[in-house]
């Protein structure tokens, strides 16, 4: 029988090399951060298998599940958390996650290191920018980002790599382009300011259906769910709640 992830994950390897020649970029130089929500274990670890091992997770109780049942075989993949972080769950996020790409207010940079000092840890983190405006998108609004950073800087716990933001949903190119290119901008902007402690080495940005035009603005992360497992059972509402999405339909 063939094996869809591995399908799809051949199509999205030839796309992301069309993109990066089109941006005269090396593909090697784009990451596929697996996008997992509700993709249960045995499928995480058939795309590890074709070599993409790092799974972003949106839920901290959802991925504690999953690498609970996967045991020692959630080793072998590098946990992401790129949802909206509750400051209940600092503790929790921190056991298991290597990059947290999702830090979006003070409050969550404060108690992640004093966590992270605690348990005498660094944590690799992404600064989340709310590029589309809308209300329903977490993240720093654009104007305050390099403040933000700024001031996030002063916790040495956290090292500061990059953005990350959840662009416009939505069919106008022209404008989906347009809020990667923000993002990349503001990323050049503060990586001039040279902030001690942090890098800006990195730009997570581009879904399944607008990836291309993230490549072609700079990201080096990709974050793909569909692109590689298929269509989601459970509405997009349930990780992003107040997002205008249709109804789910249950019987
Ligand atoms: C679900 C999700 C993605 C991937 O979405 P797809 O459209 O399925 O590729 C990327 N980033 C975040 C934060 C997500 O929650």
């Amino acid at each position: 029988m063939p094996d869809s992830i591995s399908q799809n994950l051949k199509r999205i390897r030839k796309r992301i090399s069309q993109a990066c020649k089109r941006a005269g970029r090396n593909p090697e130089s784009v990451q596929i951060i697996l996008a997992t929500k509700t993709v249960n274990p045995a499928r995480i670890l058939k795309a590890k298998e074709y070599g993409y091992n790092i799974a972003g997770e949106n839920r901290v109780q959802e991925a504690e599940e999953k690498i609970e049942k996967m045991g020692s075989r959630a080793e072998e993949l590098t946990w992401h958390f790129i949802g909206h972080l509750q400051s209940n769950k600092v503790n929790k996020v921190v056991r298991f996650a290597s990059m947290i790409q999702s830090i979006d207010r003070m409050k969550i940079v404060r108690k992640l290191n004093r966590r992270l000092t605690k348990v005498d840890k660094t944590m690799d983190t992404l600064i989340q920018v709310n590029t589309s405006g809308e209300d329903s998108k977490y993240g720093v609004a654009p104007n305050e980002a390099i403040d933000f950073v700024k001031k996030a800087s002063e916790y040495d716990r956290l090292n500061i790599q990059g953005l990350m933001t959840i662009g416009l949903f939505s069919d106008n190119w022209p404008k989906v382009r347009a809020g990667f290119r923000q993002l990349r901008n503001l990323r050049n902007t503060i990586a001039a300011e040279q902030i001690n402690n942090v890098s800006m080495q990195h730009l997570s940005m581009g879904m399944t259906n607008d990836f291309e035009l993230a490549i072609e603005e700079g990201a080096t992360m990709i974050r793909l769910g569909r692109a590689v497992f298929g269509e989601r059972g459970t509405p997009d509402s349930y990780y992003w709640p107040g997002i205008d999405m249709p109804a789910f339909k249950s019987e």
